[in-house]
């Protein structure tokens, strides 16, 4: 943690321009700052209640105004997602136990269950206050306004390379869209490209003619990237890695990138990384959501379509956004998963928020490539509101999936997904990823509103997840890892009960670690800091 440790003087010069923003000024909340064409506008203006001010309504009295610090936005973050790792911890323990007890004793079968629900209430008792204290301690201003200068600061550096004074003598990066892959998937690769020429200082061309969603090509659906520089002009173009003098760079996928550069994924820019850290618990997922941000501000007709998709589905909140893949993807790329599971985790959310006696509508908004999954669940939770189009997972089967009214589909189920409270989903999809990063455009910080089924947050063709023992760990059987304080884990996942798998990056060691002896490390990158903007 001292190593992450904000440098003094910058922490001062930010604390004195807060004191110099004026009142307005911090008061103002994300969704004051959304561009006029963002997707975004309608949930982040109702995204959360307005964060009452003042020691009459139980802040720390002198605090308003006042940022914390590193520390205590780490450490708050931590207990957070500590809460779920016990309970992930002992409910899969004591289903265990259960398991082997079996129904050959059947008081001690109902002493687990009890303590299984008990404790299941337990839980979302301190989660609650958890999110009571994050409301409460004085600090939402200064997230909010944080927020939004950094969401500032970044759309306008990628307005700057994008819209270059000389076009034609600008150094250019050529992405094509037309990966053979999925919508969220063609998404991330455009997403990537980005990453790159904002390290390069290279505006991106976008190649779109003829994409298999919308042979029209992208600037049809979405904006087009630049304003006032769309092609790539006469001189040759080089392929990646290019030299420093090449004007034109054309950039191969992600999976045959070579040399690799250090700024790919999970890394976000040295120069963002000390504020990202205090306000965001996954800066990586934060900095994605900024280029989505930019990339999907939607034409005149995507907006109308997706404002009255909104309005006929009946759009209302709150409501957890439930995506369920299947098609294609089970058996292949990820397992099967019955809708009873992700209800369970929806069950728990609603829960969590009534756990003071209120009582909320029991809505979800359900997205699938599977139009069965729709059917199945209305039947199967009719004390649900459940929104979601079967007629679009229809479109969504594979044989259907590459054309106009499926594109419709999906990017209206992703954006509804995003503007969501909760995601429960499988983070093997990259639709749910997606929509995930979208979310975090819409809250200072998001990143504890899902529920993954399956992996952990990943960026397709990232560099190693590591992470840092804060706990030393000595193996209970052969298939643990040894830890050490300050050794670094390579992550390959969460099982979610408790355990996490990885690679000791010191021993080479593979195994399992309990998940709450190791923080995550931050990669970051030294990138243009584009003075000026
Ligand atoms: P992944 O294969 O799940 O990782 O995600 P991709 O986005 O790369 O490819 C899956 C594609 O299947 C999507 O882009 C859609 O075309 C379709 N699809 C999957 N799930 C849904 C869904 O919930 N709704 C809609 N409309 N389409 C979906």
């Amino acid at each position: 943690l001292m190593s992450e440790q904000l440098d003094k003087q910058s922490a001062m010069k930010l604390m004195q321009r807060l004191e110099n923003d004026s009142h307005d000024n911090a008061k103002r909340t994300l969704s004051d700052n959304l561009p006029e064409d963002t997707l975004f506008e309608v949930v982040a203006a109702e995204a959360e209640p307005a964060v009452p001010a003042g020691p009459e309504h139980g802040q720390l009295p002198g605090q308003a105004g006042i940022e914390p610090s590193l520390e205590y936005e780490l450490t708050r973050r931590r207990i957070q997602t500590n809460i779920a790792e016990i309970w992930n911890y002992f409910s899969s323990e004591l289903g265990k136990i259960r398991k082997i007890v079996g129904s050959g004793n059947a008081e001690l079968e109902e002493s687990i269950q009890q303590v299984l629900l008990q404790g299941a209430e337990h839980k979302r008792s301190l989660l609650s206050d958890m999110e009571q204290l994050r409301r409460l301690d004085g600090y939402e201003p200064w997230r909010q306004r944080e927020a939004n200068e950094l969401s500032d600061l970044v759309q306008r550096r990628l307005h700057h390379l994008q819209n270059p004074s000389d076009c034609a003598n600008a150094r250019k990066l050529v992405c094509k869209l037309n990966k053979g892959c999925g919508y969220g998937c063609q998404l991330h690769h455009v997403v990537y490209c980005f990453i790159v020429a904002y390290a390069t200082e290279r505006t991106l061309i976008l190649k779109s003619r003829g994409w298999r969603y919308h042979k029209g090509g992208w600037e049809e659906v979405f904006r087009p990237v630049s304003d006032s520089c769309h092609d790539a002009g006469s001189s040759y173009a080089y392929n990646w890695p290019g030299k420093a003098n090449t004007q034109v760079l054309v950039l191969p996928i992600i999976d045959s990138l070579m040399p690799r550069p250090p700024y790919l994924p999970l890394a976000v820019p040295e120069d963002l990384a000390p504020r990202l850290k205090r306000l965001h618990g996954d800066p990586i997922v934060w900095w994605v959501g900024q280029f989505l941000k930019y990339l999907l501000r939607p034409q005149t007709a995507t907006r109308d379509f997706l404002n009255s998709g909104m309005r006929k589905l009946g759009w209302e909140r709150p409501i957890v956004g439930v995506h369920v893949r299947r098609t294609d993807k089970v058996g292949t790329e990820a397992a099967f998963h019955g809708i009873e599971e992700y209800m369970t985790h929806v069950e728990d959310y609603y829960r969590t928020l009534e756990i003071n006696g209120s009582s909320v509508v029991r809505r979800i908004f359900l997205a699938s490539d599977d139009a069965r999954v729709i059917e199945e669940a209305r039947k199967s939770y009719p004390q649900y509101q459940i929104v979601g189009d079967p007629e679009v997972a229809r479109m969504a089967a594979v044989s259907t999936r590459y054309t106009d009214t499926a594109l419709n589909g999906i990017i209206l189920d992703i954006h509804l997904l995003s503007m969501s409270d909760y995601l429960v989903c499988t983070f093997s999809s990259q639709v749910c990823r997606v929509a995930y990063e979208i979310m975090q455009t819409m809250y200072p910080d998001a990143a504890y509103r899902f529920k993954s089924l399956d992996d952990i947050y990943y960026y397709g063709g990232q560099n190693p997840h590591n992470r840092r023992a804060v706990i030393a760990h000595k193996p209970r059987s052969h298939e643990d890892l040894q830890l050490k304080v300050g050794d670094l884990v390579s992550v390959a996942g969460n099982h979610w009960d408790g355990n996490s798998k990885g690679k000791n990056t010191r021993t080479n060691q593979g195994g399992l670690f309990p998940s709450f002896k190791v923080v995550d490390k931050v990669e970051t990158a030294k990138l243009p800091v584009y003075a000026g903007v």
